[in-house]
């Protein structure tokens, strides 16, 4: 498995369609890191110019060691699985997970042999003499991540495995690309625009946002400490309140909302207006001195009670595990800030 490095790299499509911005990147070996962000962002594009099916107009792509920018698709040592499993309808199963293989030079018995132990890995023993349409969709993705395994890659390219597979079996399939990536220790990329598919899988995520990165960060990082509203709103539900940083001391902030104050770590940001992100599964009310509010909605959902909760900040969603003695609507409430777990992020 290698790496990927990305120096600087642009990509415009035409005269002026910038899908990709000046990214700098880089993906170590052995990793699953997911390239995360709403439709349009980029990352196809970005995962192409690795495959090779697109050249950066701009900027250094390496592999490992190699510098791959103008290499074509075919000398890159890199396989891709794509959204619509790209399986040949007239062949069999076998067929299509050794067709890749034919030109490897490798002999009729090894391609066999290979083209099986892949099939293995996916869990389709026994299925090589089947027709792609003989497969349900979760079967024939699984054929697809064999083609693509069995070429033993440097790097394994994943655009959106799981859209054309229902919720349940996204779960399955998604555990399983998880588990093969980590018993090879190959290095995935893998894009999608489900947040909670990122949180699972990956070892990093990059958010992208308009041709740029985000944030890079681990699944619990960019949770706890979203870099902005916009990675805060997109990974993960996040209320986000309006507060003024009245003074900075070092590394900590002094703010103030809904008319008390609280220090917590300045994140960098200077005195003036600011946001704070806080997930509804961190709020917790309070006896003592907190955030005034009322309970303005109760709703019981199975395992858990969501709340709407009111205040001169604003309205807070909230969700509690304590279904037994929940709060009631009208209810006067305090949230503890500290408690709670507020973020600073810039006012967006
Ligand atoms: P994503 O995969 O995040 O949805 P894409 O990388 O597919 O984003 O697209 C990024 C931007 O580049 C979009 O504005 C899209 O319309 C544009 N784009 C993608 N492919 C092409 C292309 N072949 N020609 C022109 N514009 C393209
Ligand atoms: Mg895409």
């Amino acid at each position: 498995a290698a790496s990927v490095v990305f120096d600087h790299v642009t990509k415009v499509y035409g005269k002026d369609v910038v899908a990709v911005n000046d990214v700098s990147l880089t993906i170590a070996p052995g990793k699953l890191v997911t390239l995360l962000g709403p439709s349009g962002c980029g990352k196809t594009t970005t995962l192409r110019m690795i495959a090779g099916l697109e050249m950066a107009t701009k900027g250094r792509i390496l592999i490992g060691d190699k510098d791959v920018t103008t290499l074509p698709a075919t000398d890159r040592d890199v396989s891709m699985v794509f959204q619509s499993y790209a399986l040949f309808p007239h062949m069999t199963v076998l067929e299509n997970v050794s067709y890749g293989l034919k030109f490897s030079g490798f002999s009729k018995a090894e391609t066999l042999e290979r083209a099986n132990a892949g099939l293995s890995l996916v869990g389709l023993d026994g299925y090589g003499g089947r027709l792609p349409s003989e497969l349900s969709g979760g079967q024939q993705q699984r054929v697809a991540v064999a083609r693509a395994l069995v070429l033993e890659p440097q790097v394994l390219l994943f655009d959106e495995p799981l859209s054309n597979l229902d919720a349940k079996l996204r779960r399955h399939v998604r555990e399983e690309i998880r588990e093969i990536q980590q018993n090879l220790g190959l290095t995935v990329v893998y894009v999608t625009h489900d947040q909670e598919e990122a949180l699972a899988v990956s070892d990093e995520i990059v958010v992208m946002k308009n041709a740029a990165i985000a944030q890079i960060g681990r699944p619990r990082e960019l949770y706890d400490a979203p870099a902005d509203t916009f990675v805060a709103d997109f990974i993960g539900e996040a209320n986000l309140v309006e507060c003024q940083i009245v003074a900075v001391e070092g590394d900590m902030a002094e703010i103030e909302v809904g008319g008390i104050r609280h220090r917590l770590p300045s994140r960098g940001l200077r005195p003036g207006k600011a946001m704070l992100a806080l997930r509804p599964s961190r709020i917790r009310v309070t006896e003592d001195e907190g955030l005034a509010a009322a309970v303005e909605k109760v709703t019981y959902v199975g395992p858990r009670m969501e709340y709407t909760f009111a205040g001169d900040f604003g309205q807070l969603f909230a969700v509690s595990d304590d279904v037994d003695a929940p709060l009631k609507v009208g209810d006067a409430i305090r949230i503890g800030l500290a408690a709670s777990g507020p973020v600073l992020v810039p006012d967006a």
